[in-house]
């Protein structure tokens, strides 16, 4: 096929970066415009960044002249990683001149239009945009992905809906990325633990319910999730611990078969960043670790392990994932594969 031109908004932060990774040598699609704020405007891509990822920044960006983020111009696909306080409206306008936006912020993640997708779990969320079309009256679309510690529970808890998921209590050990550039003060990180980030709970005990959801999300999954989150000193990869409650009690061997055949569209359809598998359980008793683990399946991976019953719910095991990977750039491109494999929407 031939390739399709995208845009990144917020093309200068921390996802920003990770999509002009990753897109750097996507086979299907061309970075053509970068755009971000009046800090950046203007200057050449490279002389508005500094580069914080491990991988080199690729040649065909570095002389892309940066751009403000002004709808209606360059390509009809755009990635978007703006920061919340300016996301919303901007991604709005984008939808409004035409534009296909995919989202990482938390903005339109519960409108009740706005499919939240995990194309493993939810594809089938995609079928509102006919709606989102009709009632914004958009010409063009936004379709969202979750919060970066929500991703990784839901991947967690979908292969377990067969036995009928009632509640989950989790606690969460998020790195550092999560919070942007420069993000948490060193002397409040190193050698310590921030049991609290602002809005996190919140997002995490909601947005698994729509994604877990029926008629496009619209109806919410009755499960209960109980949401303890906290920021650690490490660099990439949100670790978290969860017990959770089931109807069927099953054998753990049955729950162990769930999660390594657990796959969806995106393995089914071959598509370019869809991790195989889906999910890793890992056996070591000291696994899951977010240096370890946090790039398997190129990022999209989601490791599980320490699998256990739970003495006071049902099952408890650990959950881990790339942030800025599954949780954010990586999650958003394989929406976009999705979105061209299935509608041949975005050509
Ligand atoms: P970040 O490093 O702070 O980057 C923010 C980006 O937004 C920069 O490119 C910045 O451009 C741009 N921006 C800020 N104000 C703007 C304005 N008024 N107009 C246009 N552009 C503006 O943040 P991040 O961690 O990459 O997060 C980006 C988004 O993804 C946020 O909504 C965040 O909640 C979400 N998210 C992050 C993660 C994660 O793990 N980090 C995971 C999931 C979702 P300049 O450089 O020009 O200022």
């Amino acid at each position: 096929m031939t390739t399709i031109d995208v845009a990144v908004l917020g093309a200068t932060g921390m996802v920003g970066q990770q999509f002009v990774a990753r897109l750097g040598n996507h086979p299907w699609f061309n970075v053509t415009r970068l755009a971000a704020s009046e800090r950046s405007e203007g200057k050449r891509y490279e002389e508005a960044t500094v580069w914080r990822l491990p991988t080199p920044m690729p040649e065909a960006v570095r002389n892309l002249m940066v751009d403000a983020c002004v709808p209606g111009r360059g390509p009809k696909v755009v990635f978007s990683a703006l920061e919340a306080g300016v996301a919303g409206e901007v991604e709005e306008a984008f939808a409004r001149a035409g534009h296909i936006v995919l989202s990482n912020a938390r903005n339109h993640r519960l409108d009740p239009l706005v499919p939240l997708l995990v194309p493993e779990i939810n594809s089938d969320h995609l079928s509102i945009l006919a709606e989102q079309r009709r009632v914004k009256g958009w010409s063009g679309a936004i379709v969202t992905n979750p919060n970066c510690s929500t991703v990784v529970l839901v991947m967690a808890l979908a292969p377990l809906q067969r036995f009928g998921l009632t509640s989950a209590v989790v606690s969460t050990m998020q790195a550092v990325s999560g919070a942007g550039y420069p993000g948490v003060p060193s002397y409040d990180i190193l050698g310590n633990l921030v049991p609290h980030i602002g809005g996190e709970e919140e997002k995490i005990e909601t947005e698994t319910l729509k994604i877990l959801g029926s008629d496009g999300g619209r109806t919410m999954h009755t499960m209960v999730v109980s949401a303890h989150t906290s920021r650690v000193p490490v660099i990439d990869g949100h670790t978290m611990t969860v017990s959770v409650q089931v109807e069927a009690k099953a054998e753990l061997d049955d729950v162990r078969e769930a999660f390594t055949r657990f796959s969806g569209r995106p393995q089914e359809l071959g598509l370019p960043t869809a991790p195989v598998p889906a999910i890793i359980l890992h056996e070591e008793p000291n696994r899951p670790q977010p240096r370890l683990d946090a790039d398997l399946g190129g990022g999209m991976a989601v490791s599980v392990g320490r699998l256990r019953t739970c003495p006071v719910l049902s099952y408890r095991f650990v959950a881990m994932g790339h942030n800025t990977v599954r949780g954010a750039a990586g999650a958003s491109i394989l929406n976009a594969e999705l979105m061209q494999a299935e509608l041949q929407c975005l050509s």
